[in-house]
């Protein structure tokens, strides 16, 4: 049978990289399944719908609320935010490491359901480098920067709660190490009952046969 997947969470304040880090992460290995959130929020100038997000009206973002088909939701910068539950659950049966991109809140609610999940922080080099790459985008208002620099503040508050933290000043190096942490994780003890208990049952048999 093949091994379950691990549930890998990563945050990381806006502007630190994630999205490019996780296309990266999914193009250079073949392990992962990147889920796609849904969002009240409009697309940005070259998002896709279904692909980036699902882009959905509140009234439909709460309808799924109510029908329980969300792993995890949360609000932030005035939109909601959720993982639907299906793709999720079906990649992680197949064995795919599931990764899900979120802010922490969310990423605070899915350790509490999935205790085994795997979280990452990913951090920018540094402050300023997060607000040039923010300014850089040029997607966003002066309006929403500020805001989402406040949030980062919060953010920063939060990060203990992470398993590792990951600095992204260059792409490729990030992707390299994000992975390598999922890997080990995969050899955690608990992670690694199966194979545990068959050398302890081999190894009492070869004890009980040199008695
Ligand atoms: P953005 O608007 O920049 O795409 O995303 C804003 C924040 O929402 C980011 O921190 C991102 O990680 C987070 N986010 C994206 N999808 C989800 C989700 O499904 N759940 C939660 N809790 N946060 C999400």
């Amino acid at each position: 049978m093949r091994d379950k997947g691990i549930l890998v969470v990563v945050s990381g304040f806006s502007g630190a990289g994630k999205g490019t880090l996780m296309k990266k992460l999914v193009q250079a290995y073949d392990n992962y399944a990147l889920s796609v959130s849904m969002t009240t929020r409009a697309p940005r100038e070259g998002e896709k719908d279904g692909r980036e997000y699902f882009f959905v009206p509140r009234e439909v973002f709460e309808e799924k609320i109510r029908q329980g088909g969300l792993v995890e939701y949360a609000s932030y910068c005035g939109n909601y935010y959720g993982t639907p539950k299906e793709y999720v659950e079906a990649q992680l049966e197949a064995g795919k490491d599931v990764v899900l991109e979120i802010e922490i809140q969310g990423a605070l609610k899915v350790k509490e359901k999935f205790p085994s999940a795997l979280l990452l922080f990913v951090m920018p080099p540094s402050a300023k480098e997060l607000k040039r790459r923010l300014v850089g985008r040029g997607t966003e208002t002066q309006e929403v920067i500020r805001k989402r620099l406040e949030r980062a503040v919060e953010e920063a508050r939060g990060i203990e709660n992470y398993d590792y933290i990951v600095i992204n000043d260059d792409l490729e190096t990030c992707a390299r190490e994000l992975h390598s942490m999922v890997r080990a994780a995969h050899h955690a003890p608990y992670r690694e009952e199966a194979f545990i208990e068959h050398i302890r049952q081999e190894l009492d048999v070869l004890v009980k046969g040199e008695k």
